[in-house]
């Protein structure tokens, strides 16, 4: 297949080791701040189950291949383990932890009724025909068994996985329940297609979400957005839909990084025109007309007033944060500062929405789709979306009064509301027996 061969040329960006440390960093900072019960901490420190399988899968040329699979559950003092399956090389179970301790963050800021989790394939799907990935989608959705379901352990897309993805799951899943019990486990996943159970919007939801975080940002900065220069890493899912908002309100792209190469334009590049560019380049945006390439080294260092990195964790490090010119760093990513990176930004004066909050909008519009499928209805996207807005603006507005209150930047301001919802449910039930 041409497009598999095209994929090929891809480079799969490193997913740098560190993100655990990063995380029980965070944590740990934060711990001390909210003056957490010394014995729930150790509770949250660790993750409660952590699940590797190995499963076999026939090829297309009739070879069987071997593939590690991984799903960790960090907590579900709150509800159901709640987060996405990311298909990548160099995915290990450190960082699949370090995801899923974000997505108990996460969800408990957003206030949602989930406890965190991830998981995903070690894998580079741009290496498989789509047939082959759908036998790899189903034999692993299969592996999990009840390891996942819809009161219990909810995924959803990730890096490299998308809708379809989420379909295949769903199927494979609710067809090994007996006839009548069904369709009652279509929430087993969410970011489902719209024709199978999907919410309208939720393609969008994260990238909204970012959007969200940089316009309240702005509004309570008394900043216009019109005009503002941004640049964002990923053009993917989060990437692309955090532009088109921006867009939407008269920013300007300036630049794009994609897994293939970074593009500029100081005047600006068409959002939209990008992206239908992207669908006939074979999802890539280099050459696009108008643009001029650049050193992937150098993208971080380009002149902008807010850098979106929506791509893949640990990006922002020690080694270019000093020479990041935007006042403002979205996190449509999961993990991409590093600890010492966010240091040397904070002194800068850099404001950075922590991935926490700023790329919550996904695992809202989640939720939606869960209660969606849950209640048999079917909801508009003006709907979801004035929804999405409502949770965003209110978690928001939380972190801000908390950073205010208590004089600290944003990411440690929604630690401290995420660990204290988190510690407030274990103090009142106690620890079994
Ligand atoms: N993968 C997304 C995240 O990291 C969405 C998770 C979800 O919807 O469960 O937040």
């Amino acid at each position: 297949m041409t497009l598999t061969k095209d994929l090929k040329k891809k480079e799969q960006p490193k997913q740098k080791q560190g993100m655990l440390s990063n995380v029980m960093e965070q944590f740990e900072v934060a711990a001390n701040m909210v003056g957490l019960n010394p014995n729930i901490k150790k509770i949250l420190a660790v993750t409660n189950n952590e699940l590797i399988i190995h499963f076999p899968v026939r090829m297309d040329n009739g070879d069987v291949e071997i593939f590690k699979g991984y799903r960790v559950q960090h907590n579900n003092a709150l509800g159901p383990y709640k987060g996405g399956l990311r298909y990548h090389p160099t995915i290990d179970i450190d960082s699949v932890k370090a995801l899923a301790m974000w997505m108990t963050w996460k969800t408990s800021l957003a206030g949602l009724p989930y406890g965190g989790a991830k998981g995903g394939i070690q894998i580079d799907p741009s290496k498989y025909s789509n047939t082959e990935l759908e036998r790899i989608t189903r034999r692993f959705a299969y592996a999990l068994g009840e390891n996942i379901g819809p009161e219990h352990d909810i995924p959803a897309p990730d890096v490299n996985t998308n809708a379809q993805t989420m379909a295949w799951i769903a199927d494979t899943y609710m067809s090994t329940k007996a006839p009548s019990e069904r369709s009652k486990n279509q929430h087993v996943v969410t970011g489902k297609p719209v024709g199978s159970g999907g919410l309208e919007g939720r393609d969008r939801a994260t990238g909204f979400g970012v959007f969200l975080t940089i316009k309240y940002w702005a509004e309570n900065k008394n900043i216009p957005l019109k005009d503002k220069k941004f640049i964002v890493q990923g053009f993917g899912n989060v990437g692309y839909w955090a532009a088109h908002f921006l867009e939407k309100e008269g920013a300007k792209m300036v630049a794009v990084q994609d897994a293939f190469g970074a593009i500029q334009n100081t005047e600006g590049l068409s959002v939209e025109d990008l992206f239908k560019y992207t669908l006939n380049n074979n999802g890539s945006i280099l050459d696009f007309p108008g643009s001029s390439s650049v050193k992937k080294e150098d993208f971080f260092t380009l002149d902008c007033d807010i850098c979106i990195p929506a791509a893949l964790g640990s990006q922002i490090t020690k080694n270019n944060a000093h020479k990041i010119k935007a006042s403002l760093i979205a996190e449509g990513a999961n993990g991409p500062t590093t600890v010492e990176a966010e240091k040397i930004l904070l002194e800068k004066g850099v404001t950075i929405i922590p991935d926490i909050l700023c790329n919550s909008g996904g695992v809202i519009g989640s939720y939606f789709e869960w209660l969606q499928n849950r209640n048999g209805e079917i909801w508009e996207l003006e709907e979801v979306l004035a929804k999405i807005d409502k949770k965003i603006k209110d978690a928001f507005k939380r972190v801000l009064a908390k950073s205010e209150d208590k004089k600290i930047d944003f990411r440690s301001a929604a630690y401290f509301i995420a660990i204290e919802r988190i510690e407030k449910a274990y103090i009142q039930r106690g620890i079994f027996p």
